[in-house]
């Protein structure tokens, strides 16, 4: 594989990056080649094995004379391609200022980070924005994506792209237009979540048990695993308004992991009201 790190140096949005790697290409089929694109690139050692302490790291110096990747396998070669992907992320954006004398060390933590507001947090937030963009690009993952929201999508887009089930969760967020979150818990106990913006503020926390209301906590109470199917639900069991249609719906995993996907239905919201009215159609909700 020749990929032209050249045609890159000029780019520093992680989606442009991304995209400019594919417009080399030609076309890309699934799973993309992760390790082979970012050997074409410079990066001259993939190490991708088990270790403590971290998630990813790579081995490089301020202007990228080359790049060493160590992947941690730990949860997964899926998790470790997304890491790979990440590591090269910090590896082409040359403005990212490295977090140690000898490049950068990333933390399961940064794997999912999204704020901006401090430089180390968007830096790693660049990095997974430049990862999923190359694991999983518009072109290979809208095709998949049904036409409502269901966790199923995300399973079938996991096993398609070879990324890990959370990332293609917080994909299938990102991309459909419904007001989406996820709430991932393990043992019943809340991990994070995600939402989509627009989506109201969810009530419980990371640590905390799920809603006691929620459909969630009795499904993985059951610990039968696989899906739920996607049923209305108490809105007050996940936000402080009861004013929002909000329907759930829970895919249950091995060793007590779980994954809530959330949709509201805002439809009788003012905006949504006033443009029907300006339309002079009829209020049919
Ligand atoms: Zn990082």
């Amino acid at each position: 594989m020749q990929l032209s790190r050249i045609e890159l140096a000029d780019l520093h949005a992680p989606k442009a990056i991304a995209r400019a790697i594919f417009a080399q290409f030609g076309t890309v089929d699934a799973p993309v080649p992760v390790s082979k694109i970012a050997r074409a690139l410079d990066i001259v050692d993939i190490n991708a094995q088990e270790f403590d302490g971290f998630e990813g790291m790579l081995l490089t110096d301020a202007v990228r004379s080359s790049g060493s990747i160590l992947a941690n396998t730990r949860y997964g070669s899926r998790r470790a391609r997304f890491t790979i992907a990440h590591e090269l992320g910090h590896f082409l954006m040359e403005r990212h200022l490295l977090s140690g004398a000898n490049g950068f060390t990333c933390k399961a933590r940064d794997m999912r980070e999204t704020r901006a507001d401090k430089r180390h947090f968007r830096q790693e937030a660049e990095a997974n924005d430049f990862a999923i963009n190359l694991l999983a690009p518009f072109s290979l993952f809208d095709p998949l994506l049904s036409q409502n929201p269901d966790l199923r999508d995300a399973q079938r887009l996991r096993d398609h792209l070879n990324v890990s089930l959370e990332a293609t969760v917080r994909r299938m967020i990102d991309r459909r237009q419904e007001r989406l979150a996820a709430v991932w818990s393990k043992n019943g106990q809340v991990r994070y979540s995600v939402k989509s913006g627009g989506f109201p503020w969810i009530t419980c926390k990371p640590g905390q048990r799920l809603p006691q209301f929620s459909l969630a906590s009795k499904i993985v109470a059951n610990g039968i695993k696989g899906f739920s199917g996607v049923t209305e639900t108490n809105p007050l069991a996940w936000l402080n308004r009861s004013d929002i249609e909000l329907f759930e719906q829970t895919r249950v995993a091995n060793n007590g992991h779980a994954v809530t996907l959330l949709l509201a239905d805002l439809a009788d919201s003012d905006d949504e009201e006033d443009g029907l009215q300006e339309l002079g159609m009829p209020e049919f909700r």
